[in-house]
């Protein structure tokens, strides 16, 4: 048992910090007392710590599991500027000889990231084996439930995983998730005992508000109003990467700001330039598609615009998340024109494929590529053995959801009553009530009134 001079001293060494936030030493108690536990920290709350920490104070392994390559590069990159080295990244693009001589070594790895397809691998799991795994981290946790936003089929491979490796102290997180997924995210982790730690979704420094318009074109001018009232940094989410780049540079004709498209399209040298310029203040707009943020460490953000809906209320809440990390006063605002969700009903259709393809496929009579965008989830499926039958019926619950979370989303923006109030509820919190700095039902005519920022963090 480690006392609390010896966590506060780690605390101050390894990462210059004096106290730690709300959730954080409750987490990494448990986790030293051997505790498996899921903590649900807002976004920004600096769930990194939580197994960063304990690192220093365990002997043997910290396996972190993360969905997106993207996601890991980037907590590898900020352990080397925290002066950590015995950091690896095992992902596909580590092969051959390479990847041999990685697992050989994995002993002067104190920090291994992975995918959940890796750990698919037995050559993988066998060197992690044979190297104590003092804790396994599961980062973006609510990607193992159907019923979540992010469902990714390889997080259901992660409870057998962890008894292979003889089931280590597990750390379970996620920003957001509803009490029906973090019941299923346990169960699905065999987990059901699990300590856990809880710490509303709420963001009380980011004023929410909607902006309901008849058509794209008076979008367009409320748009333009509000970065010209609110100057940034900002970030405006589109829909399509099309759109993200023509608006960003129709937003920069007619305004003084400097504002860049950010997305999957754009070069990945002209990516990295844009976030660095951002991250200087040289960019103050980003007109983005979801690709952009994930990881975005800029903590004085004061904005987050939606010009299209977003797919479901986990992911709105994780993009305006990415508003005031600095605790100041910042603003999202979702734009809203009359039918927005058929373009988002289009790009989230889910297509179930007929029975009688699934298992010509499944007897290699069809090759899986027919499926389009699909193929390579059906291929997963098929690989671990679910029927066809199965498959189907987990597609069909699929276009269910997405419809179901679909119009949460509207209801969020025609919502007449306190926004925060609503989204709480959906996250299965209860409300106190509001406060001066809400939401646009407590302050009509908000895009007026409202100054940003207010100095002081609340
Ligand atoms: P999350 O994963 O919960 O979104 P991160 O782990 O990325 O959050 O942390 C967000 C920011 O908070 C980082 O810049 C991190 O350095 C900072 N941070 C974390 N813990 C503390 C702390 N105890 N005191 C001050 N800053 C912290
Ligand atoms: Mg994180």
């Amino acid at each position: 048992m480690k006392n609390k001079q010896e966590i506060l001293d780690v605390l101050q060494s390894h990462f210059g910090f004096d106290d730690f936030r709300p959730g954080q030493e409750e987490t990494i108690n448990a986790l030293l007392e051997g505790k498996d536990t899921l903590s649900i920290l807002p976004t920004g709350a600096g769930k990194s710590l939580l197994y960063q920490l304990p690192a220093y104070l365990l002997s043997g392994t910290i396996l972190i599991v993360s969905p997106l390559i993207s996601l890991m590069q980037d907590q590898v990159d900020r352990l080397h500027r925290q002066g950590e080295k015995r950091v690896i990244m095992l992902s596909g693009q580590l092969v051959g000889k390479e990847r041999a001589s990685v697992l050989r070594n994995l002993k002067s790895f104190k920090f291994v990231f992975t995918s959940p397809e890796m750990l698919d691998n037995q050559q993988v799991l066998t060197a992690l084996k044979k190297n104590k795994v003092a804790l396994m981290v599961i980062d973006e946790a609510h990607c193992i439930s159907q019923w979540g936003p992010d469902f990714r089929p390889e997080y259901l491979l992660l409870k057998e995983v962890r008894q292979q490796l003889g089931s280590p102290t597990t750390l379970l997180l996620t920003a957001t998730a509803t009490p029906r997924i973090r019941q299923d995210i346990l169960k699905k982790m065999g987990m059901a005992t699990a300590y856990q730690v809880i710490k509303s979704v709420d963001r009380p420094n980011i004023f929410l508000a909607g902006q309901s318009v008849a058509t794209q074109k008076e979008k367009d001018g409320e748009l333009l109003k509000l970065i010209q009232k609110f100057t940034g940094p900002g970030i405006i989410y589109f829909a399509s990467r099309k759109l993200a780049s023509q608006m960003a540079e129709w937003l920069e004709n007619q305004t003084d700001l400097n504002v860049a498209a950010y997305h999957a399209g754009v070069a990945p040298i002209e990516r990295f330039r844009i976030q660095n310029q951002f991250m200087n203040n040289e960019l103050q707009v980003i007109c983005a598609t979801s690709a952009f943020g994930m990881g975005i460490d800029k903590n004085d953000i004061r904005y987050v615009i939606h010009y299209h809906l977003p797919s479901n209320l986990e992911n709105y809440l994780q993009e305006i998340g990415r508003a005031g990390r600095d605790g100041k006063q910042s603003l999202a605002v979702l734009l809203y024109a009359n039918g927005d969700e058929m373009i988002q009903r289009q790009l989230t259709s889910v297509d179930v494929p007929p029975v009688t393809i699934l298992e010509q496929i499944k007897n290699g009579k069809l090759s899986a590529n027919i499926l389009g965008e699909q193929a390579s989830l059906f291929e997963f499926y098929l690989e671990h053995s679910f029927t066809p039958q199965q498959i189907i019926a987990m597609f069909e619950r699929r276009k269910i959801q997405t419809e179901k979370e679909l119009q949460e989303m509207v209801a969020y923006i025609k919502e007449d009553g306190c926004k925060r109030k609503y989204l709480l509820t959906y996250f299965g919190e209860q409300f106190d009530g509001p406060n001066e700095f809400c939401c646009d039902n407590e302050l009509s005519n908000w895009s007026t009134k409202l100054v940003l920022p207010i100095s002081q963090p609340i």
